[in-house]
C-alpha cells in the first residue's frame, strides 16, 4: 500500500555507516520512522530532503507494521535555522518537542501546521522575540494536544476567586487561595500572564509576537510550560533540553 503525504523531519539517527533512521511528522500518518537507505553518504537531492527542518512530500510503501519510503519531493527546506546558533538551538527544541508529543497513526492537522508556521517565523523573527516565540508555540502546542491550561476557574473547586491564584500543573491550571493549600506543586502565576496565556491562545504567532510583554512574565511562563509539559510528558526532564538562555 503506497501513502502520499507532506511531512518534517524531526530526527535523523546513524544506523549504519551508510544508513539512516529518519523520523517524520506527517500530515497523514502521525510520526513515523523510516529506514533511509544508503542517505548517510549520498550526495543527491533525497538525501538533502531526509535533513533536519526539511519539508518534503513523501511517497511511502507500508509492508506490515514497516515503511518505506518510494519518493521524496521537497517542498521547502529551513536549513537557515541552522545559520544562527540561537535560532538553531530554538529549532531543535521545537522539532524535540514536537517529536515527544506525536504518535504513529495519529493525526493533528493544527500542531503540523503550528509547527510549520513556527519554523517560518522562526528563519527571521527578531532575536530578541525568540523566547517570547518559544513559550507562544508551548501554549498553541499544549491547546493542540489537549492540555489547554484551565485559567478561568479554580481547578479544584470552580471558584471565579481568583486573587492570588497560583497555577498546579498536576492538576492542569489555576487553584483558589484556598486550594493551593493543599497542592504540592503550585506555582507562582502573575494576573498579567493569564491574560497572556489566553492571548495566545486566540491568535496567530505572527499577530502575538507584535505584543510587548516583558522577560520577567516570560521568565515566569518558562517555569509554568516546562513543568506543565513535564508533568504531562511522565516527569520528562526539560533540564535536557538546555533552555536556559531561553
Ligand atoms: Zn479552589
Amino acid at each position: 500500500m503506497y501513502i502520499k503525504t507532506e511531512g518534517i523531519v524531526l530526527k535523523t539517527v546513524k544506523y549504519s555507516e551508510k544508513d539512516l533512521i529518519i523520523t517524520v511528522f506527517t500530515k497523514k500518518i502521525g510520526k513515523i520512522s523510516f529506514y533511509g537507505k544508503g542517505l548517510r553518504t549520498s550526495k543527491n537531492k533525497t538525501a538533502s530532503a531526509v535533513q533536519l527542518f526539511s519539508f518534503n512530500e513523501f511517497l511511502l510503501k507500508k509492508n506490515g507494521n514497516n515503511y518505506t519510503v518510494s519518493s521524496i519531493d521537497p517542498i521547502k527546506n529551513y536549513f537557515d535555522i541552522s545559520k544562527d546558533i540561537d535560532r538553531f538551538f530554538i529549532g531543535t527544541y521545537i522539532l524535540k518537542l514536537i517529536s515527544l508529543v506525536t504518535y504513529e497513526n495519529q493525526t493533528n492537522n493544527r500542531l503540523f501546521e503550528l509547527l510549520l508556521n513556527t519554523l517560518d517565523i522562526l528563519l527571521d523573527v527578531d532575536i530578541k522575540k525568540l523566547n517570547f516565540l518559544i513559550r507562544a508555540f508551548e501554549i498553541q502546542l499544549m491547546n493542540y494536544i489537549g492540555i489547554k491550561p484551565n485559567l478561568n476557574r479554580c481547578t479544584n473547586c470552580n471558584s471565579k476567586d481568583l486573587k492570588n491564584a497560583k497555577f498546579s500543573p498536576s492538576s492542569g491550571g489555576v487553584l483558589c487561595q484556598k486550594c493551593v493549600k493543599t497542592s504540592f506543586d503550585s506555582l507562582n502565576i502573575d494576573a498579567s500572564n493569564i491574560k497572556l496565556i489566553e492571548f495566545i491562545l486566540k491568535y496567530r504567532l505572527e499577530d502575538i509576537l507584535k505584543a510587548k510583554v516583558s522577560n520577567i512574565l516570560l521568565d515566569e511562563l518558562k517555569i509554568i510550560n516546562t513543568r506543565h509539559l513535564a508533568d504531562h510528558l511522565d516527569g520528562y526532564n526539560f533540564k535536557d533540553m538546555n533552555l536556559n538562555n531561553f
